[in-house]
């Protein structure tokens, strides 16, 4: 039987020449395949309260819209600067190269809620840290961040747990 891992395939030096880029498009093309990382995704939750499911920009969009939907929550997007239409409070972070910042609606979550974080890929935890931070300070608790994918050498889970954060991942 195949596992979530068999639908994923990496795609030699993209963006850069020498980057093993990890695409889950595969996966979410699959309808079983997509299905099987939701429930798997879900799995850790079963009985945990969970106000509201944050999305990474792009691809936590696609995995925390349909987690939301399948909790009966709310989704609330963290987007890169300059997309969200409304009021935002911002967070930068560092890159391989350089600098990025992420935002979110300033009453997008509401002092107290619980919010589980997800994305396809944690690799060095600077995205998934500084979406952390936007959480915490709108007042939202971080219930758990979940990934299908961490890649452990990067550090990732290392820099997230450090923060006192747990952090689910379906494979490496
Ligand atoms: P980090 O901030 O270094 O942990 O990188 C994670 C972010 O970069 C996530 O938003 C991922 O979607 C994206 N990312 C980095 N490498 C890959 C990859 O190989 N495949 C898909 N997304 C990736």
């Amino acid at each position: 039987m195949k596992t979530v891992q068999d639908y994923i395939r990496t795609i030699p030096d993209f963006p850069h020449e020498g980057i093993m880029f990890r695409d889950v498009t595969t996966l979410f093309a699959d309808a079983r395949g997509f299905r099987m990382a939701i429930d798997q995704m879900l799995h850790p939750y079963a009985g945990l309260q969970i106000d509201k499911v944050v999305g990474l920009e792009a691809r936590g969009f696609i995995l925390g819209g349909a987690i939301a939907h399948q909790l009966s929550k709310g989704f609330v997007p963290i987007r890169k600067k300059g997309k969200l239409p409304g009021a935002t409070i911002a967070q930068a972070y560092t890159l391989e190269y350089g600098e990025a910042v992420v935002e979110i609606h300033d009453d997008a979550i509401q002092a107290g809620e619980t919010i589980l974080v997800v994305d396809d890929l944690l690799a060095t935890g600077g995205t998934a840290q500084a979406g952390i931070k936007l959480i915490e300070r709108l007042g939202g608790k971080i219930a758990s961040c979940s990934f299908i994918i961490d890649l452990p050498d990067l550090g990732g889970r290392a820099r997230l747990e450090g923060m006192g954060m747990d952090v689910q991942a379906l494979c490496a």
